[in-house]
């Protein structure tokens, strides 16, 4: 039976864009309704950031205990068994899933069950679990994205996998191969290599992480090959041919690669289609975002869009900082995006953190810029831990010394760079960090390193310049 509610605000869609839009009006004291056709969180809790890196860190676990002679840590034969990883995966996310049913009930948001559609910009029809009219407020649109499937490459979700049917795995095949060398492409062939998956990567662009400057995808070619990890980038691939116990990558040029299974990482779709954009009147883009200003209000008074949906990050603390601008605006809060400081991490291993401007980018942009790199290898907390692989460098304004942007590479590089996004946020120069004390010994000092490297006064690692300066 069809009911009709009312809600101050309605978010539809539950993932990293939508719950926090949800619990932010609530908390402001308005009504709310969570539309969420399958698990609330979305992708990111359930088919992305939380399994993903709930499996990386088993990896590191057992990296760790390879590595225990080093430490003098008697192990004898060390081995795994990738069923409990599994397990132990769709364990943490239920818990947290759990947990955030209850976030969700505890604010007082009403949870409804089913596949929503606006059907003017006012009301929205949701079909499911339940189904209701619900005449809106506000209406904050949340869907996010899928796994964009390609017809060359007929996902069959055994031999050919997109990202999702990747995390369910049940055993480990013996070779793989990606399609993709973005992020989810380079942290799954991380993940698998570490798990004695023969991983071979194919890349159209000319490298891996094309998206990340020049030095750090470098840096990650040169430590995947190491590892065994067959790169092939420049290189377009036709079609994905598969048999009962295989499958057959065609790449242009006449070279096929054979693996077991198959994983296609090329990008994501956008909800976008069939949510009733058109009977609201919402506009979208040329590359098919829903338009949205500063306020994340799309063209519609009253309606807004945050999230995968909403810009090109396609990052869940975008999606939830987005959420949260969208729900204050809704309230009649003032707030506004501002994207110079967002931070994308990528857990490969090593790990990767970025923040701002790459040294290209900031010449690009018209900067007199210059990068300060300083290697973990120089610092006695990454020998003490026997974690020296990588670095952290500093982009800098020549003339005023302010910080434009920073990449680090190395162990926990995804926590270290939350110290530049403050830099870079709050605008500070290469002064601020040469001026605050960091810790000793710890593997932040890699920063206070590699400003002092900037300014030409290095302390752990000798002199860039011979003569003295007063
Ligand atoms: C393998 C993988 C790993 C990732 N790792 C990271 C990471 O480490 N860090 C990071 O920042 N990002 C990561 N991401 C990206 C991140 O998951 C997304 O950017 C983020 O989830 C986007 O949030 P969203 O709220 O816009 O959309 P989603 O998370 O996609 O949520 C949208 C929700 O809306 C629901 N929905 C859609 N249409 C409707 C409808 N009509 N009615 C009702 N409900 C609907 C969907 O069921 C879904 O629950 C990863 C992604 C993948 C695939």
């Amino acid at each position: 039976m069809t009911t009709q509610r009312t809600f101050d605000i309605v978010v539809l869609g539950g993932g990293p864009g939508g719950y926090p839009a949800a619990i932010r009006a609530a908390q402001s004291g308005k009504t709310v309704g969570l539309i969420e056709a399958k698990d609330v969180g979305g992708t990111c809790l359930n088919r992305g950031c939380i399994p993903s890196k709930t499996l990386i860190a088993n990896a590191e676990v057992l990296k760790r205990v390879q590595e225990a002679e080093e430490f003098g840590v008697v192990t004898g034969s060390i081995s795994f068994d990738f069923g409990k990883m599994v397990a132990r995966k769709d364990r943490i996310v239920g818990s947290v899933r759990k947990n955030l049913e209850g976030l969700i009930a505890t604010n007082r948001i009403e949870l409804l069950r089913g596949f929503g559609k606006l059907t003017s910009s006012t009301t929205i029809k949701v079909t499911g679990v339940d189904n209701v009219i619900i005449q809106a407020g506000k209406i904050i649109i949340a869907t996010g994205s899928e796994p964009r499937s390609i017809p060359a490459f007929p996902f069959d979700h055994e031999r050919i996998l997109d990202s999702t049917s990747m995390l369910e795995i049940q055993a480990l095949p013996k070779s793989l191969v990606i399609i993709g060398g973005g992020i989810i492409g380079c942290e799954f062939a991380s993940l698998y290599a570490a798990l004695g998956v023969e991983v071979s990567i194919v890349e159209m662009m000319s490298s891996i992480l094309p998206m990340e400057s020049q030095s750090v995808s470098s840096y990650l070619t040169k430590v995947f090959k190491k590892k065994g990890i067959k790169i092939y980038t420049d290189t377009f691939v036709e079609s994905i041919q598969k048999d009962e116990k295989s499958v057959t990558v065609k790449l242009a040029g006449g070279e096929d690669i054979s693996a077991e299974i198959s994983l296609v990482a090329v990008g994501r779709s956008l909800n976008t289609a069939n949510i009733g954009l058109e009977a609201a009147g919402v506009l979208t883009t040329k590359e098919g975002l829903v338009a949205v200003n500063e306020k994340m209000e799309t063209n519609v008074p009253g309606i807004y869009a945050v999230g995968d949906i909403a810009s090109k990050w396609w990052l869940a603390h975008v999606a939830s900082h987005q959420g949260l601008v969208a729900a204050k605006n809704a309230c009649g809060i003032p707030a506004h995006m501002n994207y110079n400081a967002v931070p994308s991490v990528i857990f490969t291993d090593p790990e990767i953190g970025s923040v701002g401007l790459s040294l290209e980018a900031a010449i690009a942009a018209g900067h007199d810029a210059t990068v300060s790199a300083f290697p973990f290898q120089a610092l006695g907390k990454s020998q003490a831990a026997f974690q020296t692989e990588g670095f952290a460098q500093v982009v800098t304004d020549k003339r005023t010394g302010q910080i434009l942007g920073a990449q680090v590479v190395g162990h926990e590089a995804s926590s270290l760079v939350a110290e530049m996004v403050v830099a870079i946020s709050a605008e500070l120069t290469i002064e601020s960090i040469t001026e605050a004390i960091h810790a000793h010994p710890t593997v932040a000092e890699v920063w206070l390193e590699a400003a002092l490297m900037a300014s030409e006064f290095p302390l752990h690692l000798p002199p860039k310049r011979k003569e003295t300066k007063p």
